[in-house]
């Protein structure tokens, strides 16, 4: 699968440590994320990861045109629900293309558990 990972600046731990619990999983597939979300994961991990722009300059966008043309088929998006995001626009239109492709998308770790647990099972 095409992966996308994406964390907001207070969620960042977050998306760290479920990469890493989840290592094993996640190399098995083709991984995306925006560029500061990824760099920490590829430290922390050394996960082979695409990078896109940081979020707030584009990466989120960048990510929705890959949506847009097929090109990603999950997304865990670890968002920050208690602080302004100067790219909310952008965070929203990720959120509206994923349901217009009907791409499946956790915004917390719990959802994102879920998933990884269903693809554990492939
Ligand atoms: P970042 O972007 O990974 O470059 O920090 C994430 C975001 O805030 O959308």
């Amino acid at each position: 699968m095409r992966i996308a990972l994406i964390a907001h600046d207070k969620k960042k731990q977050e998306i760290i440590d479920f990469a890493t619990k989840y290592v094993s999983v996640l190399q098995k597939h083709q991984l995306f994320a925006t560029g500061t979300t990824g760099q920490r994961i590829i430290e922390a991990t050394g996960l082979n990861i695409h990078r896109f722009r940081s979020g707030p300059l584009g990466g989120d966008q960048e990510i929705g045109a890959r949506i847009a043309n097929g090109e990603i088929d999950l997304i865990f998006f670890f968002r920050d629900p208690l602080t302004a995001q100067p790219h909310e626009p952008d965070v929203s239109a990720l959120l509206r293309l994923s349901d217009v492709y009907r791409i499946p998308l956790a915004t917390n770790s719990s959802t994102a558990e879920l998933i990884v647990h269903a693809l554990m099972k492939e």
